[in-house]
């Protein structure tokens, strides 16, 4: 049978086919409900009982339930459903197949692991159901930009496990790093340009403040260094200030993002934003600035003695997957999920070119982790 047959590629076909950019990101998108509607007519065929959540208007998030014949363990697979925009891709709903791999836009990122663990429910209900136990397919709103279908998840559903099928090139990822965004705005006096008694310029005071983040970050990558992610980092991602040509600025903005090791403190950024302003304040006791906390997740790291990633391990080598177990920099849903208590590990199909003009995803990668999904999935509701 051509690998394209399989019917967890004319699934995933269909989901990249089909446009769910996050309206969050770019305005006027269609977000997710078409593909939403999509996941929910496959998990109804295969004979999941299936939940829908809007968590705002036009958003659902999709969860299918499949229940063994006698109770045992929940294990859940999430998946997000948006994608970011599609700007500069050539052909980005066109889910064409060269090579063995599928490209268009969210293709890895993550279609391909939301087709999986759907095609993994199938596989076991074709396979004569569950012994015992549950399996949740929950396919999530918004994760692209702040996760509202995740937290709404959590607000209704527990397991005793989850996968996130993020892209992680079948590897079994057991932790990633988390995110803060901090706003600091330095204040000067508007003058003439002429006039340097009067005037006192906010950007060349943001300049200072910018200097010192600089040190900082390098301070900060010298630091503790986490086995599999390496150290947290920092740096500025959005500057503005002044009014115009011939005059002091009076106000400038800064937003830098510090990418957090698990663990570390919620405020981490803000109070290493406010430890410099003070340094700054302590040097020239006309510097005006304030720091702002606007966003942060934490990164995630399931606990060391958890038996999930080993049983990953071992149901991916039953279907000839040798996965390591690795950390992902980005920033996943896990974190939520791990949050509210549910222990959660990363796994999903390889591919390239996530949130770039040329995203792809292996074919064979996705019908591997499916195969893998089904052998845990077996397993750990057993166990
Ligand atoms: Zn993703």
């Amino acid at each position: 049978m051509p690998i394209s047959a399989d019917s967890v590629v004319e699934l995933l076909a269909d989901l990249v086919s089909i446009d769910s950019v996050n309206p969050s990101l770019v305005a006027g998108s269609r977000g997710e409900e078409n593909v939403a509607r999509r996941i929910a007519a496959e998990l109804d065929a295969i004979g999941c009982a299936i939940e829908v959540t809007y968590v705002a208007p036009d958003r659902p998030n999709i969860v299918g339930v499949l229940n063994g014949r006698a109770p045992g363990r929940t294990l859940m697979l999430c998946g997000h459903t948006d994608t970011v925009g599609v700007e500069g891709m050539a052909d980005p709903f066109g889910a064409q197949i060269r090579d063995g791999k599928l490209y268009g836009r969210g293709a890895q990122d993550m279609k391909g692991g939301l087709a999986a663990m759907i095609g993994a429910a199938r596989r076991i209900v074709e396979g004569g159901g569950l012994e015992t136990g549950q399996l949740l397919i929950a396919a999530v709103a918004d994760e692209e930009h702040t996760s509202l279908g995740a937290d709404a998840l959590v607000e209704r559903w527990r397991a005793d496990a989850a996968v996130v099928t993020e892209p992680t090139g079948l590897d079994v990822a057991v932790c990633h790093k988390g995110f803060q965004w901090v706003r600091v705005e330095t204040r000067g006096t508007a003058a003439h340009g002429s006039r340097p008694n009067e005037g006192r310029d906010a950007i060349l005071r943001m300049g200072r403040f910018l200097q010192r983040l600089e040190a900082h970050d390098r301070h900060v990558q010298r630091g503790r260094a986490h086995p599999l992610l390496g150290t947290a980092s920092l740096h500025a991602s959005l500057l503005e200030g002044g009014h115009e040509l011939s005059s002091y600025p009076r106000r400038a903005r800064l937003i830098f993002e510090r990418r957090t090791l698990p663990g570390e403190p919620s405020d981490v950024a803000l109070n290493e934003a406010n430890e410099i302003l003070a340094a700054l304040r302590s040097d020239d006791s006309e510097f005006e600035a304030e720091a702002t906390a606007l966003f942060g997740r934490g990164g995630y790291e399931i606990d060391a003695m958890h038996p999930l990633p080993g049983m990953l391990v071992e149901a991916a080598a039953r279907v000839g997957a040798s996965p390591s177990r690795v950390g992902m920099t980005f920033w996943t849903d896990a974190a939520i999920l791990g949050a509210a208590g549910i222990p959660s590990v990363l796994f999903g199909p390889g591919g390239a070119g996530l949130h770039s003009r040329e995203e792809y995803v292996y074919v064979e990668d996705v019908c591997r982790c499916r195969d893998a999904l089904v052998e845990l999935t077996r397993a750990f509701t057993q166990s």
